[in-house]
Protein backbone atom coordinates (compact mmCIF):
# COMPACT_ATOMS: atom_id res chain seq x y z
CA UNK A 1 0.00 0.00 0.00
CA UNK A 2 1.24 3.60 -0.63
CA UNK A 3 1.26 5.67 2.26
CA UNK A 4 -0.28 9.40 2.36
CA UNK A 5 0.53 12.66 2.44
CA UNK A 6 1.03 15.43 5.88
CA UNK A 7 0.99 18.93 4.71
CA UNK A 8 2.18 21.10 7.41
CA UNK A 9 2.52 25.29 6.79
CA UNK A 10 3.31 28.38 8.38
CA UNK A 11 4.89 31.75 8.29
CA UNK A 12 8.92 30.60 9.10
CA UNK A 13 9.97 30.70 12.59
CA UNK A 14 6.35 29.31 13.75
CA UNK A 15 7.73 26.37 14.89
CA UNK A 16 6.95 23.44 11.96
CA UNK A 17 10.61 22.02 12.20
CA UNK A 18 10.30 21.82 15.80
CA UNK A 19 7.00 20.11 15.99
CA UNK A 20 7.94 17.78 12.69
CA UNK A 21 10.87 16.50 14.73
CA UNK A 22 9.21 15.49 17.97
CA UNK A 23 6.70 13.52 16.14
CA UNK A 24 8.83 11.92 13.03
CA UNK A 25 9.83 8.90 14.94
CA UNK A 26 6.29 8.88 16.64
CA UNK A 27 4.88 5.38 17.12
CA UNK A 28 2.01 4.26 14.61
CA UNK A 29 2.59 7.46 12.62
CA UNK A 30 4.81 5.33 10.40
CA UNK A 31 6.25 9.32 9.04
CA UNK A 32 8.97 10.05 6.30
CA UNK A 33 10.34 13.11 6.00
CA UNK A 34 10.31 15.09 3.11
CA UNK A 35 13.27 16.37 2.30
CA UNK A 36 13.07 19.31 -0.23
CA UNK A 37 15.51 20.78 -2.79
CA UNK A 38 16.58 24.83 -2.30
CA UNK A 39 18.87 26.99 -3.60
CA UNK A 40 18.93 28.95 -0.34
CA UNK A 41 22.07 28.13 2.00
CA UNK A 42 22.79 26.14 4.97
CA UNK A 43 21.30 27.41 7.90
CA UNK A 44 23.07 26.92 11.34
CA UNK A 45 23.61 22.75 11.66
CA UNK A 46 22.12 21.95 8.27
CA UNK A 47 23.09 19.43 6.20
CA UNK A 48 22.96 18.46 2.50
CA UNK A 49 20.61 15.81 2.32
CA UNK A 50 19.17 15.87 5.91
CA UNK A 51 17.33 18.69 6.12
CA UNK A 52 17.52 19.75 2.64
CA UNK A 53 19.17 19.26 -0.84
CA UNK A 54 20.81 22.56 -1.02
CA UNK A 55 21.52 23.17 -5.08
CA UNK A 56 23.09 26.21 -7.02
CA UNK A 57 20.23 28.48 -8.71
CA UNK A 58 21.74 26.54 -11.37
CA UNK A 59 21.34 23.16 -10.42
CA UNK A 60 17.95 23.92 -9.35
CA UNK A 61 17.10 25.26 -12.66
CA UNK A 62 17.75 22.27 -14.93
CA UNK A 63 16.02 20.39 -12.44
CA UNK A 64 13.24 22.17 -13.24
CA UNK A 65 13.36 21.78 -16.77
CA UNK A 66 13.83 18.31 -16.82
CA UNK A 67 10.31 18.15 -14.59
CA UNK A 68 11.80 16.62 -11.71
CA UNK A 69 9.86 18.75 -9.44
CA UNK A 70 6.22 17.85 -8.15
CA UNK A 71 5.78 21.32 -7.34
CA UNK A 72 8.54 24.33 -6.99
CA UNK A 73 8.12 27.73 -5.38
CA UNK A 74 9.89 30.93 -5.59
CA UNK A 75 9.15 31.24 -1.72
CA UNK A 76 11.35 34.06 -1.40
CA UNK A 77 12.89 36.37 -4.06
CA UNK A 78 15.55 34.80 -5.53
CA UNK A 79 14.92 31.90 -3.27
CA UNK A 80 13.58 28.25 -4.54
CA UNK A 81 12.27 25.52 -2.97
CA UNK A 82 10.81 22.46 -4.66
CA UNK A 83 9.54 18.79 -3.76
CA UNK A 84 11.23 16.33 -5.66
CA UNK A 85 9.07 13.06 -7.55
CA UNK A 86 12.47 10.84 -7.04
CA UNK A 87 11.83 12.00 -3.02
CA UNK A 88 7.83 11.16 -2.93
CA UNK A 89 8.55 8.10 -4.63
CA UNK A 90 11.30 6.96 -1.95
CA UNK A 91 8.93 7.57 1.14
CA UNK A 92 5.85 6.42 -0.07
CA UNK A 93 6.68 3.73 -2.25
CA UNK A 94 7.46 1.63 0.86
CA UNK A 95 3.95 2.24 2.69
CA UNK A 96 5.39 5.08 4.78
CA UNK A 97 3.51 8.41 5.23
CA UNK A 98 5.26 11.79 3.53
CA UNK A 99 5.34 14.32 6.07
CA UNK A 100 6.68 18.12 3.69
CA UNK A 101 7.47 21.05 5.28
CA UNK A 102 6.47 23.28 2.72
CA UNK A 103 5.37 26.95 1.93
CA UNK A 104 1.56 28.02 1.86
CA UNK A 105 1.16 28.64 -2.23
CA UNK A 106 3.32 24.96 -2.47
CA UNK A 107 0.85 23.12 0.39
CA UNK A 108 -2.61 24.42 -1.23
CA UNK A 109 -1.22 22.60 -4.55
CA UNK A 110 -0.13 19.77 -3.72
CA UNK A 111 -3.58 19.19 -1.56
CA UNK A 112 -5.72 20.03 -4.79
CA UNK A 113 -2.93 17.21 -6.62
CA UNK A 114 -3.68 14.59 -3.91
CA UNK A 115 -7.25 15.43 -2.32
CA UNK A 116 -8.32 12.88 0.01
CA UNK A 117 -4.69 10.96 -0.11
CA UNK A 118 -3.70 14.39 1.77
CA UNK A 119 -4.36 15.81 4.78
CA UNK A 120 -3.16 19.83 5.11
CA UNK A 121 -2.29 21.60 8.44
CA UNK A 122 -1.77 25.26 9.20
CA UNK A 123 0.12 26.24 12.42
CA UNK A 124 -0.57 29.49 13.65
CA UNK A 125 1.89 31.07 15.66
CA UNK A 126 0.43 32.94 19.33
CA UNK A 127 1.04 36.35 17.66
CA UNK A 128 2.63 38.20 15.18
CA UNK A 129 5.09 39.91 17.81
CA UNK A 130 6.06 36.34 19.26
CA UNK A 131 6.71 35.23 15.99
CA UNK A 132 9.17 37.91 15.26
CA UNK A 133 10.84 36.93 19.14
CA UNK A 134 11.12 33.18 17.76
CA UNK A 135 12.92 34.14 14.83
CA UNK A 136 14.95 36.44 16.33
CA UNK A 137 15.66 33.95 19.21
CA UNK A 138 16.83 31.00 16.46
CA UNK A 139 19.35 33.53 16.13
CA UNK A 140 20.39 31.67 12.88
CA UNK A 141 19.52 34.50 10.20
CA UNK A 142 20.57 37.82 8.87
CA UNK A 143 18.51 41.27 10.00
CA UNK A 144 17.44 41.30 6.06
CA UNK A 145 16.14 37.61 6.02
CA UNK A 146 14.25 38.32 9.30
CA UNK A 147 12.68 41.68 8.12
CA UNK A 148 12.11 39.09 4.41
CA UNK A 149 9.71 36.42 6.66
CA UNK A 150 8.22 38.87 8.83
CA UNK A 151 7.18 40.93 5.87
CA UNK A 152 5.63 37.81 4.30
CA UNK A 153 3.92 36.38 7.45
CA UNK A 154 0.78 38.31 7.41
CA UNK A 155 0.02 37.55 3.46
CA UNK A 156 0.59 33.64 4.71
CA UNK A 157 -1.53 33.49 7.73
CA UNK A 158 -4.58 34.38 4.82
CA UNK A 159 -3.97 31.01 3.63
CA UNK A 160 -4.94 29.31 7.15
CA UNK A 161 -8.21 29.15 5.99
CA UNK A 162 -7.95 26.82 2.81
CA UNK A 163 -6.25 23.68 4.91
CA UNK A 164 -7.95 21.28 6.42
CA UNK A 165 -7.01 21.93 9.99
CA UNK A 166 -5.22 24.47 11.84
CA UNK A 167 -3.43 24.37 14.93
CA UNK A 168 -2.20 26.91 17.04
CA UNK A 169 1.32 26.78 18.39
CA UNK A 170 1.49 28.15 21.86
CA UNK A 171 2.88 25.58 24.28
CA UNK A 172 5.16 22.96 21.45
CA UNK A 173 4.41 19.39 23.57
CA UNK A 174 0.77 20.32 23.21
CA UNK A 175 0.85 22.09 19.65
CA UNK A 176 2.65 18.78 18.44
CA UNK A 177 0.49 16.13 20.53
CA UNK A 178 -2.45 17.35 18.77
CA UNK A 179 -0.96 17.38 15.17
CA UNK A 180 0.32 13.56 15.88
CA UNK A 181 -3.71 12.92 16.92
CA UNK A 182 -4.88 14.67 13.45
CA UNK A 183 -2.18 12.19 11.49
CA UNK A 184 -3.48 9.34 13.58
CA UNK A 185 -6.63 9.85 12.49
CA UNK A 186 -5.98 10.87 9.46
CA UNK A 187 -4.09 7.87 8.29
CA UNK A 188 -6.40 5.39 10.12
CA UNK A 189 -9.61 6.65 8.19
P1 LIG B 1 9.87 26.99 11.33
O1 LIG B 1 10.32 25.60 10.96
O2 LIG B 1 8.36 27.13 11.29
O3 LIG B 1 10.54 28.07 10.53
P2 LIG B 1 11.32 26.52 13.84
O4 LIG B 1 10.84 25.14 14.19
O5 LIG B 1 12.70 26.68 13.33
O6 LIG B 1 10.27 27.25 12.86
O7 LIG B 1 11.11 27.40 15.18
C1 LIG B 1 11.55 28.77 15.25
C2 LIG B 1 12.11 29.05 16.66
O8 LIG B 1 11.02 29.05 17.60
C3 LIG B 1 13.09 27.99 17.14
O9 LIG B 1 14.15 28.63 17.84
C4 LIG B 1 12.25 27.10 18.07
O10 LIG B 1 13.03 26.51 19.07
C5 LIG B 1 11.25 28.11 18.66
N1 LIG B 1 9.93 27.54 19.01
C6 LIG B 1 9.21 26.60 18.35
N2 LIG B 1 8.03 26.35 18.96
C7 LIG B 1 8.00 27.16 20.06
C8 LIG B 1 7.04 27.38 21.12
N3 LIG B 1 5.87 26.73 21.17
N4 LIG B 1 7.36 28.28 22.06
C9 LIG B 1 8.53 28.98 22.03
N5 LIG B 1 9.48 28.82 21.05
C10 LIG B 1 9.22 27.93 20.09
P1 LIG C 1 13.20 27.70 5.49
O1 LIG C 1 14.15 28.51 4.65
O2 LIG C 1 12.78 28.44 6.75
O3 LIG C 1 13.68 26.30 5.74
O4 LIG C 1 11.85 27.52 4.64
C1 LIG C 1 11.25 28.64 4.06
C2 LIG C 1 9.92 28.29 3.48
O5 LIG C 1 10.04 27.37 2.38
C3 LIG C 1 8.97 27.63 4.48
O6 LIG C 1 7.69 28.26 4.32
C4 LIG C 1 8.94 26.21 4.01
O7 LIG C 1 7.70 25.59 4.36
C5 LIG C 1 9.06 26.38 2.51
N1 LIG C 1 9.44 25.15 1.79
C6 LIG C 1 10.34 24.21 2.19
N2 LIG C 1 10.39 23.22 1.28
C7 LIG C 1 9.50 23.51 0.31
C8 LIG C 1 9.08 22.84 -0.89
O8 LIG C 1 9.54 21.76 -1.24
N3 LIG C 1 8.16 23.46 -1.65
C9 LIG C 1 7.62 24.66 -1.29
N4 LIG C 1 6.69 25.18 -2.11
N5 LIG C 1 7.97 25.31 -0.18
C10 LIG C 1 8.90 24.74 0.62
Amino acid sequence: MKGKIIILSAPSGTGKSTIINRIINHPGLNLGFSISATSRNPRGEEQDGREYYFLSSEEFASKVAAGDFVEWEEVYPGTCYGTLKSEVERVTSGGRNLIMDIDVKGGVNVKRCYGDDALSIFILPPSLEELERRLRGRATDTEETIAKRLGKAEYELGFAERYDCRIVNDDVDRASEEVAELIRNFIKG
